[in-house]
């Protein structure tokens, strides 16, 4: 799409600071960090939002929820540890769809935000 800011990422006419790549997702920083940690994972394809998906897109779908467990160790987030007062790390995956989803970029992406809470002194 010509003027989109995601598919000018994909197609590296805009930059980035891409983390992580394959034949049908990226995954980038978000410029405008929300937290530590905040990555937007993208489809290749461009897909306005997430209620354009039905059925046909679970692939792709599917693949943007299971790369969130690889880009969290590779990025040293992931949930460590196996109960409750061991386990440590950890992020958050949100999906903003439309205007009352707060949706302001029109290309399907998963926001990934982590990184350490010091106003929870981390617990
Ligand atoms: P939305 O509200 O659409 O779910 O979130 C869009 C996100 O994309 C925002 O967090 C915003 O900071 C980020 N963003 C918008 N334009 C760009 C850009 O050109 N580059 C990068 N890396 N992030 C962008
Ligand atoms: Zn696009």
């Amino acid at each position: 799409m010509e003027n989109c800011p995601f598919c000018k990422i994909i197609e590296r006419r805009l930059p980035a600071d891409i983390i992580y790549e394959n034949d049908r997702i990226l995954v980038f920083k978000d410029i405008n960090p929300a937290a530590p940690v905040h990555f937007l994972i993208v489809p290749k394809q461009h897909i306005p939002t997430l209620s354009d998906c039905h059925e046909g897109h679970t692939a792709i779908l599917g693949e943007m929820m299971a790369v969130v467990p690889r880009i969290a160790d590779m990025q040293k987030i992931g949930v460590v540890g196996s109960t409750p007062e061991t386990r440590t790390g950890g992020y958050r995956v949100i999906i903003n769809a439309g205007p009352d989803g707060r949706q302001e970029v029109y290309h399907l992406h998963v926001h990934m935000i982590g990184g350490p809470r010091p106003w929870k002194d981390n617990k």
